[in-house]
């Protein structure tokens, strides 16, 4: 079984898009301890690959990410056994918590394994970008920075103590239709030297100040619902307050975890779905000794 944590941009900004429309990304990525469960068995050899989700709502074939991520791996290895995949949903569903690319990448690894065709992490992150730009940064799942078309992992060192509170609105946001807005000559940008400094130096302060998504004011101006669960976090108690991804899951930073829980407590009247977690880094699932993507 492998455990597909989901993931929280303590950054994420763009600075340009390239010829072919895809984004250039800027993002430091943090992984946390609510994870999908993703168990994948292969038998006989009819090659074929099934994926069965306990939501009711998930696509079971090959527009499912862990699906795609099985036929990727199964067509350039010329693989014929069958692959059953269970997947065990945890992570909120087009919340910008990287769900679907966690379990992709969680099939990747166990295939590597299962398989034993011994890929670096490098050559899983390449494989994995042909999925969805999270992909390769969740192949790692442990804090780094991120850039490129999402295909450049840099992990970095692990975060100092603290407690994040996660609040996902009901409403769902499509990625695309929001990376469709963005005016690249009106964006904001975020200062990722300050929030990496801040890791580097293990500085929780620094690392409050510096979390940023340049994407915020876009998907708040649709859905107001941001906005508030940000300033909410900050009233009840919060040291931060960030989007995640395209949101329209929004996340507060506490040192310590009774703050983190009154935080939680203080959202319960406005959103039904919150969590308190930590970070977590996987890092052990791959080989750390290997070069970063
Ligand atoms: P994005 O990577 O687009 O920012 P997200 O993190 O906001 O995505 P996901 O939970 O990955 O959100 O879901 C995005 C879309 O991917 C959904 O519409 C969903 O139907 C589809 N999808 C495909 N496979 C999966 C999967 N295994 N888990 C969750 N969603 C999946």
């Amino acid at each position: 079984m492998e455990k597909a944590p989901a993931k929280l941009n303590l950054l994420l900004d763009t600075p340009f898009h390239h010829a072919d429309g895809s984004e250039e990304w800027d993002m430091v990525l943090t992984s946390v301890d609510l994870a999908d469960l993703v168990t994948i068995k292969t038998l006989g050899r009819n090659g074929r690959i099934k994926v069965m989700t306990d939501t009711g709502f998930l696509p079971n074939d090959r527009r499912n990410l862990a699906y795609q991520a099985a036929a990727l791996l199964a067509n350039t290895y010329h693989r014929k056994e069958a692959v059953n995949i269970t997947i065990e949903k945890h992570i909120p569903v087009a919340a910008g918590m990287g769900g679907g690319s966690a379990d992709a990448a969680a099939v990747l690894r166990g295939l590597n394994r299962l398989w034993s065709l011994n890929l670096t992490p490098a050559q899983l992150c390449e494989l994995g970008l042909k999925i969805d730009a999270d992909v390769p940064y969740c192949v790692w799942s442990q804090t780094a920075h991120v850039t490129g078309r999402g295909e450049q992992v840099e992990p970095l060192p692990e975060l100092p103590p603290m407690w994040l509170v996660i609040a996902k609105p009901q409403t769902s946001v499509s990625t695309p239709s929001i990376l469709r807005q963005i005016n690249y000559g009106r964006l904001e940008h975020a200062s990722t030297p300050h929030l990496l400094a801040a890791i580097h130096a293990s500085d929780y302060d620094g690392i409050c100040q510096a979390t940023a998504n340049v994407l915020t004011p876009i998907t708040a101006r649709r859905y107001p619902v941001v906005q508030r669960l940000k300033t909410q976090m900050l009233r009840f108690g919060a040291d931060a307050a960030e989007m995640t991804g395209t949101g329209p899951t929004v996340y507060g930073i506490c040192r310590k975890r009774s703050r983190a829980q009154r935080v939680a407590n203080g959202l319960a009247g406005f959103c039904r779905e919150v969590y308190v977690v930590r970070p977590v880094r996987l890092g052990a699932a791959v080989q750390l000794s290997e070069a970063p993507c």
